[in-house]
């Protein structure tokens, strides 16, 4: 054994271990989510930008970030302002003259020299008064030729941490932290593909693009490879046991059939069928239920759960958020529970009390139904027969969750659902030891949702259409990519834009929604409109996944060109649920052209697959390299469309495994949940 001293350090070690990190900044770092080293390793840049080179003064776009060379006209003049120091200037070239905005940073003053060349690089903005740069970085000019071959990775940051400092703790992590290579060595050689440590090194230290795009390959690489590699574990473990819990759908299904306000569509006929002949089966069923948006998927679920629930067994139903295990729950107790059966709700914010009631109930087996969050795979939470297990957008939860809540059950079956929008080639190839249902059909009363970009001017306009649709007893969503006023990003934030919109419809009930709130204060607004009490929800992001409500009809998505286009098809997928006819209005904060020809793939295109497709053809190079904003999809890095080809590789991979790698593999890349998934 080596003596301690030689020894790298251990993945799982505190942050605080490394040099120069005290509790401030472990406190920033953990509100981050980052508490140990391998965590911090693990925080890759969510994008990189590229150092383009500079353009004329004239060609000053509002909204784009853009490098420019000249010098100052004079020395720049310092401004107290409510909130800080401003620090104004005029900057200049042969073109013309722009100002140039700082905010509290003094210091820059004393390191302007008059008449020297500089290069300022940073985003154009416009306010009433006039079009600046807004505080832009500062560069001599030989700096800036160094930088143009090179990738500059972006954090996501909070308070207390800049990229600096991140950066400078990673570095120590990786000079210090040991990285055990996974991937067997004959597969390394095979594929080509960097060494691990090397591509950590790279993705938060890119050198070029070339070599940051092995890197991101590589990482990918993993992602996929773990995935498959649990996707085949969680096969083996099924295939050969026995259907412990086989249910007969013919009786109880008709019933629920029957209750229904609609006919189930074709494509939901056809996956109901597989679903009952796996539930009568020689084995659990292993199912992935994909169907798109507003596809119908809730209805095969429920029809699931009652069938199990009817037969005598246990059914669960995970859901990624409380809002929406809400909405399922009223739902589903209003179906099922005419019929009989005892549907109860389990989550975060379930008070300890009832809890104890649910989880004894559930031992018992008085409850047949369990909807809930992550809550349900807690310890503690034990089920007197669980026989059938749906997940719903699947997507948002590691194979590892899903595994937990499936050893709940000796070997129940498992519904998966999910509205990933890839082609039924990839998804067979990520989830080949799981049989498919795909749900290729919209349902027939569905009108197209009338799509429109405009910029904002047009907003009285689009204020008057919501007027008019509030009026008319319909609701209405409108979207803000920001939560509230932040420094040096102009766009339009969920808390001042209530406060507007309220002066502009005085006679609209407005409610907001965002990701601050506690679960308990989402779930009431949510509650709230979906009973009608409130006209127009103001909200970020997180009502993107599930959430049904029929009467909105409207969605308005401010600054639109912020988001990506498959986050907007699910976005714009809130409205259309119902017979009436929906609309949704993409409102540009800054109207490029670049980012009028991406919108404007949503005028057309209704497929998700084609969308995101669209989507991936038109991102830039920085973006390509990115790592995904929202953060909660199936995989952080790997895009099974851009990157179908390192998936094939994996795939490859794990297939050929010989049974030692295999098992070798297992306990490397599946003995820690996704959530901690350390280099
Ligand atoms: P998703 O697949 O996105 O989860 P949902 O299951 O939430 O879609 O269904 C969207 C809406 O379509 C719901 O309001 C649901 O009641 C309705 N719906 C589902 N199936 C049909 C059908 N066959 N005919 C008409 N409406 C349907
Ligand atoms: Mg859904």
């Amino acid at each position: 054994m080596q003596p301690a001293f030689f020894a790298k350090m251990k993945s799982t070690e505190s942050v605080t271990k490394l040099k120069g990190i005290g509790p401030k900044t472990a406190e920033a770092f953990h509100r981050l989510r980052i508490d140990t080293v391998g965590e911090l390793l693990a925080y890759l840049p969510k994008r990189y930008e590229t150092y383009a080179a500079e353009i004329p003064v004239s060609a000053a776009t509002e909204g784009r970030t853009a490098t420019f060379l000249g010098t100052f006209a004079g020395v720049p003049s310092s401004v107290k302002t409510s909130r800080g120091s401003l620090l104004i200037g005029k900057f200049r070239d042969a073109s013309g003259t722009i100002t140039v905005r700082w905010y509290n940073r003094p210091y820059l003053r004393k390191m302007i020299s008059v008449a020297k060349y500089v290069l300022l690089r940073g985003r154009v903005a416009r306010d009433k008064r006039e079009r600046y740069l807004l505080q832009p970085e500062m560069y001599t000019p030989e700096q800036y030729r160094v930088l143009m071959k090179t990738l500059r990775p972006v954090y996501g940051l909070t308070a207390g941490l800049t990229t600096n400092a991140i950066a400078k703790a990673v570095r120590e992590a990786l000079a210090v932290c040991e990285i055990t290579e996974k991937i067997p060595a004959g597969i390394l050689r095979e594929t080509g593909l960097m060494r691990l440590k090397d591509a950590m090194e790279e993705a938060h230290f890119p050198k070029t693009e070339e070599t940051t795009r092995e890197a991101m390959r590589r990482l990918a690489f993993d992602e996929f490879f773990g995935f498959l590699l649990s996707v085949r574990n969680l096969r083996e473990q099924t295939e050969t046991v026995p259907n412990r819990c086989p249910v007969n759908c013919d009786g109880f299904s008709k019933a629920l059939l029957a209750s229904l306000p609609y006919d189930l569509t074709g494509a939901q006929k056809r996956a109901w069928s597989e679903i009952a002949a796996d539930l009568r089966g020689t084995h659990p069923m292993q199912r992935l239920l994909q169907g798109d948006v507003g596809s119908g998927k809730t209805v095969i679920a429920e029809l699931t759960l009652a069938a199990t629930a009817e037969a005598g067994y246990q059914a669960c139903l995970m859901v990624p958020t409380e809002v929406l295990a809400k909405q399922h729950f009223a739902e589903l107790e209003r179906r099922l529970g005419g019929l009989g059966l005892t549907v109860s709700l389990l989550t975060g914010s379930t008070p300890a009390a009832q809890k104890r009631e649910i989880l004894r109930e559930l031992e018992s087996g008085e409850i047949s139904v369990l909807v809930g969050t992550h809550a349900l795979f807690q310890q503690g939470v034990s089920f007197k027969n669980l026989g059938t297990v749906v997940v719903d957008e699947q997507h948002r939860f590691g194979v590892e969750q899903r595994r937990a809540l499936s050893d709940k059950g000796t070997t129940p079956h498992m519904l998966l659902m999910s509205a990933t929008p890839i082609p039924r080639t990839l998804a067979m190839m990520l989830y080949a030891d799981l049989d498919i249902s795909i749900l290729d059909e919209m349902p027939a009363n569905r009108l197209r949702i009338k799509t429109a970009v405009v910029d904002a001017t047009y907003r009285p306009k689009a204020y008057k259409f919501l007027a008019d649709h509030i009026a008319a007893g319909e609701q209405a969503y409108v979207i803000c990519p920001l939560i509230e006023e932040s420094d040096g990003l102009d766009a339009e934030n969920v808390t001042d834009y209530a406060e507007r919109l309220a002066e502009e419809l005085p006679n609209a009930r407005i409610a907001i929604l965002h990701g601050r709130m506690s679960a308990k204060e989402k779930t009431a607004v949510m509650e709230a409109f979906a009973a009608g009490e409130t006209d127009i929800c103001v909200s970020t992001t997180v009502i993107e996944v599930g959430i049904d409500v029929a009467n909105a009809t409207v969605m308005m998505i401010e600054d639109a060109e912020r988001f990506g286009l498959a986050q907007l098809h699910q976005l714009r997928g809130r409205v259309g649920r119902g017979a009436k006819q929906s609309y949704c209005i993409l409102v540009q904060g800054n109207d490029t052209a670049e980012a009028r020809e991406r919108l404007s793939v949503l005028l057309t295109a209704t497929d998700g697959y084609a969308i995101a497709e669209k989507d991936l053809s038109l991102r830039g190079p920085g973006d390509f390299f990115g790592i995904r904003q929202s953060g909660d999809e199936l995989f952080k890095i790997a895009d099974p469309i851009r990157d179908a080809d390192v998936l094939g590789m994996a795939k490859r991979a794990v297939t050929s495994l010989t049974p030692a790698e295999y098992a070798k593999a297992v306990k490397l890349c599946l003995a820690e949940s996704r959530e901690s998934v350390v280099y």
